[in-house]
């Protein structure tokens, strides 16, 4: 293959980030295709015995297997590396494949993981049940107040886990603070980015170690495929994340790869403009509802904190309408929004996170996370935003708001 235009990081460290977002990570075959080749293919062959060997003896560059290298998840790699300013990142099956590779492949029993109460159902399914199950204890705080992170750090503490914003109550941690916190006491920090993706947060410009993502959402950015992804030093991703990764085989399939690489193409265009068009939504529904957790209002706790991390506080926020029996009414009489738990689409979605994705974790935790009854969630698209207002007006109307 030729490599002729985004391998070299001689070159594309200079690139600025729109740059590395269109030409990052491309890595050209003989024939000079101008969009990525989808290479479709699980195992490689070698013109003698020596070269298969000195491969695998790591003496040698080259691909072996597709659960340890495919030219197309490379192009990913290292595109979402460029963007996030890492030196190395490995692309996974899932967002959750992401999570649980980032966690488990650096965590022991006897270890103590201190993590944001408010999170993605699963991402709290890891912290609240699997960990334990394996000997590592867990402590949840809110991770909103600072002095919750000084609190729980025991001597133990290997590793701190916080989504910013978190789905689905947009909590926002004070990414300098925490990660300052962590470096102070030899703690990772591992970072569930997928809200904000690298156009609209860097965590590591702020002392993060890991940062993780769900690939699925504003990536793909069209709702296609599952992915994930997973940023860090070379140091790390060599010696921690590989060692577990290379064996037990969550990685991104290379068709999804791909489409996530076209995604990555149009991801700074589609997060602002979808983020302006959750600020105008946001701002309409505000005096109709009893709470709106919304970072990019000024009615948010942590609104000047958003804004001072984030370039933009992205298209996902979360009101609340009073009651199940309200956020059900909302839904069923909308016309164009779709009823769906997915988020980072180029579609306006909307969902009920207690019936939903926070379904599983129990009432108590619901509770203390404050994800309400009457809690509705949704991620703006890129559909003309008065279409979209007139369809919220009419329906909030129908459920009686
Ligand atoms: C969706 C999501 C995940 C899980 O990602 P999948 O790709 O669905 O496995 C993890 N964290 C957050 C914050 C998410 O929104």
């Amino acid at each position: 293959m030729k490599k002729t235009t985004g391998t070299d990081r001689s070159t594309t460290r200079t690139w600025r980030p729109a740059t590395q977002a269109v030409r990052g990570g491309t890595w050209r075959s003989e024939h000079g295709e101008t969009s990525e080749a989808l290479f479709l293919t699980s195992g490689y062959t070698y013109d003698d015995a020596a070269t298969v060997a000195a491969r695998f003896a790591g003496e040698a560059d080259g691909m072996t297997y597709s659960r340890l290298q495919n030219p197309t998840v490379a192009m990913l790699e290292e595109r979402i590396a460029l963007m996030e300013g890492a030196e190395a990142c490995r692309a996974q099956a899932s967002g959750m494949a992401a999570m649980t590779a980032a966690l488990l492949s650096q965590l022991s029993a006897g270890d103590h993981v201190v993590a944001a109460r408010a999170a993605f159902g699963s991402c709290r399914w890891l912290v609240d049940h699997l960990c334990p199950r394996f000997g590592i204890e867990t402590s949840v705080i809110d991770s909103a107040d600072n002095a919750q992170w000084d609190a729980a750090i025991r001597p133990d503490t290997k590793v701190f886990f916080f989504e910013s914003p978190a789905n689905p109550t947009l909590d926002v941690v004070d990414m300098e603070y925490v990660c300052q916190l962590a470096k102070a006491h030899g703690i990772t920090t591992v970072v569930d980015n997928a809200f904000a993706t690298p156009v609209l947060q860097r965590p590591l410009d702020f002392g993060a170690d890991v940062v993780a993502y769900s690939a699925t959402k504003l990536m793909d950015g069209q709702g296609r495929v599952l992915a994930g992804a997973v940023c860090g030093s070379e140091e790390w991703i060599n010696e921690t994340l590989l060692p577990f990764q290379r064996n037990t085989g969550p990685n991104c399939a290379p068709f999804n790869a791909w489409v996530v690489l076209k995604g990555l193409e149009t991801l700074e265009l589609r997060a602002l403009r979808q983020s302006e068009s959750a600020v105008t939504l946001g701002t309409f529904i505000e005096p109709r509802v009893n709470r709106m957790l919304h970072p990019g209002l000024p009615s948010h706790p942590r609104h000047d904190l958003a804004r001072k991390q984030m370039r933009a506080t992205g298209p996902i926020f979360a009101f609340d309408v009073g009651d199940r029996a309200t956020a059900f009414a909302t839904l069923d009489a909308l016309e164009l929004i779709d009823i769906s738990n997915n988020i980072g689409d180029a579609r306006s979605l909307m969902c009920h996170p207690a019936s939903t994705t926070h379904a599983n974790m129990g009432e108590d935790a619901r509770a203390e996370m404050g994800v309400t009854e009457g809690l509705l969630r949704i991620n703006v698209g890129l559909e003309d935003i008065e279409d979209v207002i007139e369809d919220m007006d009419q329906a909030l109307k129908a459920a009686g708001l």
